[in-house]
Protein backbone atom coordinates (compact mmCIF):
# COMPACT_ATOMS: atom_id res chain seq x y z
CA UNK A 1 0.00 0.00 0.00
CA UNK A 2 3.05 2.28 0.49
CA UNK A 3 4.34 1.88 -2.94
CA UNK A 4 0.90 3.11 -4.14
CA UNK A 5 0.64 6.03 -2.18
CA UNK A 6 3.88 7.18 -3.35
CA UNK A 7 2.89 6.57 -6.59
CA UNK A 8 -0.66 8.77 -6.22
CA UNK A 9 1.92 11.81 -4.54
CA UNK A 10 1.27 15.26 -6.15
CA UNK A 11 -2.79 14.25 -6.25
CA UNK A 12 -4.41 16.05 -3.91
CA UNK A 13 -6.24 12.28 -2.40
CA UNK A 14 -4.93 9.07 -2.55
CA UNK A 15 -7.10 7.44 -4.63
CA UNK A 16 -5.59 3.92 -3.86
CA UNK A 17 -8.50 3.72 -0.67
CA UNK A 18 -11.41 1.39 -1.28
CA UNK A 19 -14.03 -0.22 1.46
CA UNK A 20 -12.25 -3.87 2.26
CA UNK A 21 -14.68 -6.82 1.40
CA UNK A 22 -15.88 -4.77 -2.12
CA UNK A 23 -14.59 -6.35 -5.32
CA UNK A 24 -12.81 -3.30 -6.41
CA UNK A 25 -9.71 -3.41 -4.80
CA UNK A 26 -6.02 -2.24 -5.93
CA UNK A 27 -3.18 -4.51 -6.72
CA UNK A 28 -0.65 -4.57 -4.44
CA UNK A 29 2.68 -4.32 -5.91
CA UNK A 30 5.97 -2.13 -6.62
CA UNK A 31 7.37 -0.07 -9.55
CA UNK A 32 11.11 0.05 -11.14
CA UNK A 33 11.93 3.33 -9.82
CA UNK A 34 14.72 2.80 -11.83
CA UNK A 35 12.41 3.20 -14.94
CA UNK A 36 12.17 6.87 -15.95
CA UNK A 37 8.47 5.39 -17.53
CA UNK A 38 7.25 3.99 -14.44
CA UNK A 39 3.94 5.29 -13.22
CA UNK A 40 3.26 7.18 -16.46
CA UNK A 41 4.09 7.04 -20.02
CA UNK A 42 3.06 8.75 -23.40
CA UNK A 43 3.76 7.85 -26.70
CA UNK A 44 3.82 11.51 -28.66
CA UNK A 45 5.68 12.06 -32.19
CA UNK A 46 7.18 8.58 -32.20
CA UNK A 47 8.93 7.87 -29.14
CA UNK A 48 7.61 6.95 -25.49
CA UNK A 49 7.96 9.94 -22.99
CA UNK A 50 7.59 9.73 -19.22
CA UNK A 51 4.04 11.04 -18.73
CA UNK A 52 4.97 14.11 -16.75
CA UNK A 53 7.69 15.01 -19.33
CA UNK A 54 4.65 14.64 -22.61
CA UNK A 55 4.32 17.56 -24.54
CA UNK A 56 2.57 19.23 -27.98
CA UNK A 57 2.77 21.82 -30.45
CA UNK A 58 0.69 25.10 -29.02
CA UNK A 59 -0.60 24.86 -32.81
CA UNK A 60 -2.07 21.92 -32.72
CA UNK A 61 -5.57 21.94 -33.73
CA UNK A 62 -6.64 19.90 -31.34
CA UNK A 63 -5.50 22.73 -29.28
CA UNK A 64 -6.32 25.70 -30.88
CA UNK A 65 -9.95 24.22 -32.30
CA UNK A 66 -10.67 21.62 -30.06
CA UNK A 67 -10.17 19.32 -33.29
CA UNK A 68 -9.88 16.09 -31.60
CA UNK A 69 -11.76 12.94 -31.15
CA UNK A 70 -10.16 10.51 -27.98
CA UNK A 71 -10.88 7.12 -26.01
CA UNK A 72 -9.92 6.19 -22.56
CA UNK A 73 -9.82 2.57 -21.54
CA UNK A 74 -8.56 1.08 -18.95
CA UNK A 75 -6.31 -1.14 -17.34
CA UNK A 76 -7.70 -2.99 -13.81
CA UNK A 77 -5.24 -5.74 -12.18
CA UNK A 78 -3.24 -6.15 -15.33
CA UNK A 79 -5.44 -6.64 -17.64
CA UNK A 80 -7.20 -4.28 -20.35
CA UNK A 81 -10.65 -3.65 -20.46
CA UNK A 82 -12.69 -4.10 -23.91
CA UNK A 83 -9.41 -2.63 -25.55
CA UNK A 84 -10.98 -3.46 -29.23
CA UNK A 85 -14.53 -2.06 -28.32
CA UNK A 86 -13.02 1.42 -27.61
CA UNK A 87 -10.66 1.33 -30.22
CA UNK A 88 -13.19 0.62 -32.91
CA UNK A 89 -15.46 3.70 -31.04
CA UNK A 90 -12.62 5.81 -31.39
CA UNK A 91 -11.94 4.92 -35.38
CA UNK A 92 -15.52 5.55 -35.98
CA UNK A 93 -15.57 9.09 -34.48
CA UNK A 94 -12.29 10.04 -36.09
CA UNK A 95 -14.21 8.95 -39.57
CA UNK A 96 -16.68 11.42 -38.56
CA UNK A 97 -15.00 14.19 -38.03
CA UNK A 98 -12.89 13.45 -40.95
CA UNK A 99 -9.83 13.27 -39.27
CA UNK A 100 -7.40 11.17 -41.06
CA UNK A 101 -6.27 8.50 -38.88
CA UNK A 102 -2.14 8.38 -39.14
CA UNK A 103 -1.63 4.30 -37.59
CA UNK A 104 -3.57 1.55 -38.25
CA UNK A 105 -6.42 -0.29 -35.29
CA UNK A 106 -3.76 -2.66 -34.81
CA UNK A 107 -0.67 -0.17 -34.46
CA UNK A 108 -2.77 1.71 -32.27
CA UNK A 109 -3.75 -0.88 -30.11
CA UNK A 110 -0.17 -1.50 -30.02
CA UNK A 111 0.73 2.00 -29.14
CA UNK A 112 -1.34 1.73 -25.75
CA UNK A 113 -0.39 -1.99 -24.91
CA UNK A 114 3.21 -0.18 -24.98
CA UNK A 115 2.48 2.37 -22.73
CA UNK A 116 0.88 0.37 -19.97
CA UNK A 117 3.70 -2.08 -20.60
CA UNK A 118 6.58 0.19 -20.21
CA UNK A 119 4.53 2.66 -17.43
CA UNK A 120 4.64 -0.68 -14.78
CA UNK A 121 1.18 0.12 -13.85
CA UNK A 122 -1.50 -2.22 -12.95
CA UNK A 123 -4.33 -0.39 -12.93
CA UNK A 124 -3.85 2.30 -15.35
CA UNK A 125 -5.91 5.07 -17.28
CA UNK A 126 -5.55 4.65 -21.26
CA UNK A 127 -5.87 7.83 -23.71
CA UNK A 128 -5.00 7.57 -26.83
CA UNK A 129 -6.42 10.61 -28.96
CA UNK A 130 -6.17 12.10 -32.83
CA UNK A 131 -6.19 15.57 -33.68
CA UNK A 132 -6.37 17.58 -36.85
CA UNK A 133 -2.86 18.31 -35.91
CA UNK A 134 -0.28 21.04 -37.32
CA UNK A 135 0.96 22.28 -40.79
CA UNK A 136 4.93 23.71 -41.41
CA UNK A 137 3.84 27.40 -41.12
CA UNK A 138 3.31 28.34 -37.46
CA UNK A 139 -1.09 28.42 -36.95
CA UNK A 140 -1.57 26.99 -40.27
CA UNK A 141 -5.22 26.82 -40.32
CA UNK A 142 -5.71 25.47 -44.39
CA UNK A 143 -7.33 21.90 -43.01
CA UNK A 144 -5.77 20.19 -45.69
CA UNK A 145 -2.35 21.35 -45.00
CA UNK A 146 -2.40 20.09 -41.31
CA UNK A 147 -1.06 16.42 -40.40
CA UNK A 148 -3.05 14.66 -38.32
CA UNK A 149 -1.21 13.91 -34.50
CA UNK A 150 -1.93 10.20 -32.77
CA UNK A 151 -1.37 11.25 -29.18
CA UNK A 152 -1.28 7.73 -26.46
CA UNK A 153 -0.72 7.89 -22.40
CA UNK A 154 -1.23 5.42 -19.86
CA UNK A 155 -1.43 7.21 -15.84
CA UNK A 156 -2.24 6.13 -12.69
CA UNK A 157 -6.24 5.88 -12.12
CA UNK A 158 -7.85 9.15 -12.76
CA UNK A 159 -11.33 8.71 -11.03
CA UNK A 160 -14.96 10.59 -12.20
CA UNK A 161 -15.91 9.15 -9.20
CA UNK A 162 -13.44 7.10 -6.87
CA UNK A 163 -14.02 3.35 -5.49
CA UNK A 164 -15.43 5.08 -2.29
CA UNK A 165 -18.12 6.98 -4.00
CA UNK A 166 -18.74 3.71 -6.39
CA UNK A 167 -19.68 2.18 -3.15
CA UNK A 168 -21.44 5.12 -0.88
CA UNK A 169 -22.79 6.96 -3.51
CA UNK A 170 -23.21 10.61 -4.95
CA UNK A 171 -25.71 13.27 -5.37
CA UNK A 172 -26.57 14.85 -8.05
CA UNK A 173 -28.62 17.59 -9.92
CA UNK A 174 -30.63 18.45 -12.99
CA UNK A 175 -28.61 21.27 -14.82
CA UNK A 176 -31.00 24.16 -15.49
CA UNK A 177 -28.69 26.82 -16.39
CA UNK A 178 -27.60 24.69 -19.51
CA UNK A 179 -27.89 21.84 -22.21
CA UNK A 180 -26.40 19.19 -23.37
CA UNK A 181 -25.00 20.26 -26.74
CA UNK A 182 -27.09 18.40 -29.57
CA UNK A 183 -25.99 16.30 -32.11
CA UNK A 184 -26.66 18.56 -34.77
CA UNK A 185 -24.11 20.89 -33.39
CA UNK A 186 -21.51 18.44 -31.70
CA UNK A 187 -22.47 15.16 -31.68
CA UNK A 188 -21.65 13.93 -28.34
CA UNK A 189 -21.31 10.51 -30.05
CA UNK A 190 -18.31 11.32 -31.31
CA UNK A 191 -16.08 11.51 -27.86
CA UNK A 192 -14.83 14.67 -27.64
CA UNK A 193 -12.78 17.69 -25.39
CA UNK A 194 -16.10 20.25 -25.97
CA UNK A 195 -16.63 19.96 -22.42
CA UNK A 196 -17.90 23.75 -22.38
CA UNK A 197 -21.70 22.58 -21.08
CA UNK A 198 -20.13 19.68 -18.91
CA UNK A 199 -17.90 22.22 -17.45
CA UNK A 200 -20.32 24.56 -16.78
CA UNK A 201 -23.12 21.73 -15.46
CA UNK A 202 -20.38 20.96 -12.90
CA UNK A 203 -20.21 24.32 -11.77
CA UNK A 204 -23.91 24.42 -11.26
CA UNK A 205 -23.91 21.48 -9.05
CA UNK A 206 -21.33 22.64 -6.82
CA UNK A 207 -23.01 26.01 -6.10
CA UNK A 208 -26.07 23.95 -5.29
CA UNK A 209 -23.67 21.66 -3.17
CA UNK A 210 -24.43 18.16 -5.39
CA UNK A 211 -21.16 16.21 -6.90
CA UNK A 212 -22.44 16.47 -10.23
CA UNK A 213 -25.02 17.15 -12.83
CA UNK A 214 -27.22 15.78 -15.69
CA UNK A 215 -27.82 17.15 -18.81
CA UNK A 216 -31.10 17.50 -20.60
CA UNK A 217 -31.44 17.90 -24.26
CA UNK A 218 -33.00 21.06 -26.13
CA UNK A 219 -35.88 18.60 -26.48
CA UNK A 220 -35.64 18.44 -22.43
CA UNK A 221 -34.75 14.44 -22.11
CA UNK A 222 -31.98 13.34 -20.16
CA UNK A 223 -29.10 12.81 -21.57
CA UNK A 224 -25.57 12.39 -19.60
CA UNK A 225 -23.22 13.88 -17.24
CA UNK A 226 -19.84 15.42 -17.10
CA UNK A 227 -17.84 12.35 -17.77
CA UNK A 228 -20.69 9.69 -17.79
CA UNK A 229 -23.86 7.88 -19.05
CA UNK A 230 -26.66 7.96 -16.81
CA UNK A 231 -29.34 4.86 -15.93
CA UNK A 232 -32.00 4.18 -14.57
CA UNK A 233 -33.70 1.45 -12.95
CA UNK A 234 -37.83 1.13 -12.25
CA UNK A 235 -39.43 -2.16 -11.24
CA UNK A 236 -36.59 -4.75 -13.06
CA UNK A 237 -36.35 -2.79 -16.12
CA UNK A 238 -32.96 -0.56 -17.13
CA UNK A 239 -33.56 2.83 -18.82
CA UNK A 240 -31.03 5.32 -20.60
CA UNK A 241 -30.67 7.64 -22.94
CA UNK A 242 -30.92 7.26 -26.57
CA UNK A 243 -30.42 10.42 -27.82
CA UNK A 244 -27.31 13.18 -27.41
CA UNK A 245 -24.93 11.04 -25.81
CA UNK A 246 -21.96 9.21 -25.76
CA UNK A 247 -22.84 5.02 -26.64
CA UNK A 248 -20.69 4.14 -23.68
CA UNK A 249 -18.48 1.35 -23.14
CA UNK A 250 -19.45 0.71 -19.43
CA UNK A 251 -22.53 1.76 -20.22
CA UNK A 252 -23.20 -1.06 -22.82
CA UNK A 253 -20.84 -3.58 -20.01
CA UNK A 254 -24.05 -2.58 -17.17
CA UNK A 255 -26.55 -3.32 -19.80
CA UNK A 256 -25.49 -6.30 -20.53
CA UNK A 257 -24.99 -7.48 -17.31
CA UNK A 258 -28.35 -6.22 -16.41
CA UNK A 259 -29.53 -8.39 -19.51
CA UNK A 260 -27.60 -11.18 -17.41
CA UNK A 261 -29.37 -10.92 -14.41
CA UNK A 262 -32.61 -11.04 -16.06
CA UNK A 263 -33.64 -7.25 -15.97
CA UNK A 264 -35.42 -5.75 -19.03
CA UNK A 265 -32.82 -2.45 -21.01
CA UNK A 266 -34.64 0.27 -22.53
CA UNK A 267 -32.56 2.53 -24.83
CA UNK A 268 -35.09 5.33 -25.36
CA UNK A 269 -36.42 8.58 -23.91
CA UNK A 270 -35.83 9.31 -20.10
CA UNK A 271 -37.68 12.03 -18.83
CA UNK A 272 -36.36 14.33 -15.71
CA UNK A 273 -39.88 12.63 -14.33
CA UNK A 274 -39.11 8.91 -15.15
CA UNK A 275 -35.68 9.64 -13.53
CA UNK A 276 -37.44 11.45 -10.06
CA UNK A 277 -39.86 8.78 -10.15
CA UNK A 278 -36.79 6.11 -10.34
CA UNK A 279 -36.25 2.85 -7.70
CA UNK A 280 -32.48 3.62 -8.80
CA UNK A 281 -30.05 5.84 -10.74
CA UNK A 282 -26.99 4.67 -11.45
CA UNK A 283 -23.66 6.95 -13.41
CA UNK A 284 -21.59 4.48 -15.91
CA UNK A 285 -18.26 5.49 -16.70
CA UNK A 286 -14.54 4.13 -17.79
CA UNK A 287 -13.29 6.48 -15.01
CA UNK A 288 -16.00 5.74 -12.19
CA UNK A 289 -17.47 2.42 -13.08
CA UNK A 290 -21.07 1.51 -11.67
CA UNK A 291 -21.83 4.73 -9.22
CA UNK A 292 -24.88 4.90 -7.30
CA UNK A 293 -26.94 8.30 -7.33
CA UNK A 294 -28.96 8.75 -3.62
CA UNK A 295 -30.14 11.97 -4.26
CA UNK A 296 -31.46 13.72 -7.15
CA UNK A 297 -32.21 17.56 -6.80
CA UNK A 298 -31.98 17.59 -3.14
CA UNK A 299 -34.51 14.31 -2.74
CA UNK A 300 -33.43 10.61 -2.14
CA UNK A 301 -33.79 8.20 -4.95
CA UNK A 302 -35.48 5.58 -4.00
CA UNK A 303 -34.77 4.45 -0.16
CA UNK A 304 -31.75 7.18 -0.37
CA UNK A 305 -28.99 4.42 -0.45
CA UNK A 306 -27.29 2.57 -2.87
CA UNK A 307 -30.21 0.61 -4.75
CA UNK A 308 -29.92 -3.54 -4.78
CA UNK A 309 -29.26 -4.12 -8.68
CA UNK A 310 -26.70 -0.90 -9.13
CA UNK A 311 -24.72 -2.99 -5.89
CA UNK A 312 -25.11 -6.43 -7.92
CA UNK A 313 -24.08 -4.51 -11.60
CA UNK A 314 -21.03 -2.78 -10.00
CA UNK A 315 -19.64 -5.84 -8.06
CA UNK A 316 -20.21 -7.84 -11.67
CA UNK A 317 -18.63 -5.07 -13.36
CA UNK A 318 -15.34 -5.12 -11.23
CA UNK A 319 -15.50 -8.80 -11.06
CA UNK A 320 -15.18 -9.22 -14.81
CA UNK A 321 -11.98 -7.36 -14.62
CA UNK A 322 -10.33 -10.51 -13.37
CA UNK A 323 -11.92 -13.23 -15.50
CA UNK A 324 -10.65 -14.69 -18.34
CA UNK A 325 -13.24 -13.68 -21.50
CA UNK A 326 -12.93 -11.86 -24.45
CA UNK A 327 -13.15 -8.77 -22.67
CA UNK A 328 -10.22 -9.05 -21.04
CA UNK A 329 -6.05 -8.77 -22.58
CA UNK A 330 -3.74 -9.22 -19.98
CA UNK A 331 -0.87 -6.38 -20.37
CA UNK A 332 2.47 -8.21 -20.84
CA UNK A 333 4.93 -6.17 -18.90
CA UNK A 334 8.21 -5.44 -20.03
N1 LIG B 1 -20.36 10.36 -21.52
C1 LIG B 1 -19.34 11.24 -21.56
C2 LIG B 1 -19.63 12.67 -21.90
C3 LIG B 1 -18.03 10.82 -21.27
O1 LIG B 1 -17.02 11.70 -21.31
C4 LIG B 1 -17.81 9.46 -20.92
C5 LIG B 1 -16.46 8.99 -20.60
O2 LIG B 1 -15.52 9.72 -20.52
C6 LIG B 1 -18.90 8.59 -20.88
C7 LIG B 1 -20.16 9.07 -21.20
C8 LIG B 1 -18.71 7.14 -20.51
O3 LIG B 1 -18.09 6.44 -21.56
P1 LIG B 1 -17.26 5.11 -21.29
O4 LIG B 1 -18.12 4.20 -20.50
O5 LIG B 1 -16.98 4.58 -22.67
O6 LIG B 1 -16.04 5.49 -20.55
Amino acid sequence: MNQLTILEAGLDEIICETVPGEAIQYSRYSLDRTNPLAGGCAWIEGAFVPAAAARISIFDAGFGHSDVTYTVAHVWHGNFFRLEDHVERFLAGAEKMRIPMPATKAEIMDLMRGCVARSGLREAYVNVCVTRGYGRKPGEKTLEALESQLYVYAIPYLWVFSPIRQIEGIDAVIAQSVRRSPANVMDPWIKNYQWGDLVRATFEAQERGARTAFLLDSDGFVTEGPGFNVLMVKDGTVFTAARNVLPGITRRTALEIARDFGLQTVIGDVTPEMLRGADEIFAATTAGGITPVVALDGAPVGAGVPGDWTRKIRTRYWQMMDEPSDLIEPVRYI
